[in-house]
């Protein structure tokens, strides 16, 4: 390839990263060097990282990043990334400079548990994979009935959790696994939330349906609870009370995984970005950023996969000098498994609340043979005709129920 043409750099090889390359591949062909750094070579399909406590393997839900990468042209860098030199345009990884004509940041956000005191010590962390699997061995236990003792599994999202959806699937998935193993009645579940509303993300259209899924399931729930320090066996909240648990599982406060003190960000570090195009507000037009990386409030992957295909589109029709097609689309959606059944949740607000889908089983076995499948074709995982399917369908479900 002609070291004439321009060089893309790609900070971050998850859903927004990975998606990014893809798209601008896709987009640019030969026409530009695409580089990916990322401080792992693995790709964790992370939305499924909630089936590990209920059997699934890690290795079944990862890619091997240098393969992918090398699949499809773009040149992989494993590097832990410290941030970066805007007027050299230059990324700083260690002793190590990256130069780039065009960067797209795509680093995510980092789990910082120890905002609330005794959280890392006493919570199985929803961020941490091993927690994962070690919480497979508390509900093994409990299923072998070798600890007769009434058992108080809680679910804990502290205040500044940005994405709480595994927490309620968490949650869900654990009750109909329990019941499933006959064990149910020995064990109490609880729910709390920092939220104002259950789901909140998402907005607050989605409460009166999860309040009511939560309470049909024997889960006692709280929202608007802000903990503020977990000692063994017991959480404390701002207004001075005490919630005793057994076995405690929880999502993080998160900030920006990377610092990037020389561009905007909130107080948080996220990036401050245009909307539209996903170009960071800096000035230049060189930088972009997509995914958990954005001050964008809903962290999830379909939004930064969305995020990186408008970023993608822009950057490669200024490169081309034509119009971008189409920009960002902020509507979401969410299927929140609980092993028997999903419910769908449609955004933004205004639309159908929650519709209950039968895809436990389906959902799993799809995304096994599906994802290798789909990075093998060249394809962005948001693009193509899989993905036109799933938007028309659920357009027309919008449609459909709208009140
Ligand atoms: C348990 C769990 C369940 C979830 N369930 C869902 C769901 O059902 N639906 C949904 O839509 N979303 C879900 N999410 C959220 C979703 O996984 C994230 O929104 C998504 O991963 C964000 O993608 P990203 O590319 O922005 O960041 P990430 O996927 O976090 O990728 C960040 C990349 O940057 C790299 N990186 C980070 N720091 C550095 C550094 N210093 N140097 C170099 N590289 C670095 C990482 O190695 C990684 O490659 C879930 C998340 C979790 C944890």
């Amino acid at each position: 390839m002609p070291s004439s043409v321009p060089h893309i750099v790609i900070a971050g090889g998850g859903f927004g990263g990975l998606e990014a390359a893809l798209g601008l591949r896709q987009r640019l062909g030969e026409a530009a060097r695409i580089t990916l750094v990322a401080d792992r070579d693995r790709f964790v399909f992370k939305p499924y990282l909630t089936y590990l406590p209920f059997g699934l393997a890690l290795d079944q839900i990862e890619l091997d990043l240098p393969a992918v990468a090398e699949a499809h042209g773009l040149h992989f860098i494993r590097a832990r990334i410290d941030g970066l030199v805007p007027e050299q345009r230059r990324l700083q990884a260690g002793e190590r400079t990256v130069p780039y004509d065009a960067l797209v940041i795509a680093t995510g956000a980092r789990p910082r548990p120890e905002e609330i005191p005794g959280l890392r010590e006493q919570a199985y962390g929803l961020w941490h994979e091993p927690d994962l699997q070690r919480l497979r061995a508390v509900l093994d236990g409990l299923q072998r009935g070798s600890d007769e003792r009434p058992r108080h599994i809680a679910f804990l999202a502290p205040p500044a959790s940005p994405w709480t959806g595994p927490l309620y699937e968490l949650a869900l998935m654990t009750d109909t696994w329990l019941t499933w193993q006959g064990v149910r009645n020995r064990v109490e579940l609880t729910l709390m939330t920092a939220e104002p509303s259950f789901l909140a993300a998402l907005g607050d259209h989605l409460h009166a349906r999860i309040a009511h899924e939560l309470d049909r399931r024997g889960i006692t729930a709280y929202r608007g609870l802000a903990v503020t320090a977990v000692e063994p066996g017991v959480l404390h909240d701002a207004a001075g009370g005490r919630h005793r648990f057994d076995v405690l599982v929880a999502v993080p406060p998160y900030v920006a995984a990377v610092p990037w003190p020389t561009l905007p960000t909130d107080d948080r570090g996220f990036l401050r970005t245009r909307l539209a195009s996903g170009q960071v507000e800096d000035g230049t037009d060189v930088h972009y950023a997509v995914g958990d990386a954005t001050a964008f409030p809903v962290k999830q992957a379909i939004v930064a996969l969305r995020q990186a295909d408008a970023a993608a589109e822009h950057l490669a029709a200024r490169l081309q000098r034509r119009t971008p097609a189409f920009s960002f689309d902020p509507s979401s959606f969410f299927t929140l498994e609980a092993l028997d059944e999903a419910l769908l949740a449609l955004t933004p607000p205004g639309d159908a609340p929650l519709v209950p889908l039968p895809v436990g089983q389906a959902r799993r076995q799809a995304l096994r043979a599906g994802l290798p499948w789909r990075l093998d074709t060249s394809n962005p995982l948001y693009a193509g005709l899989l993905w036109k399917g799933t938007r028309t369908g659920i357009g027309v479900l919008r449609h459909l129920l709208r009140p």
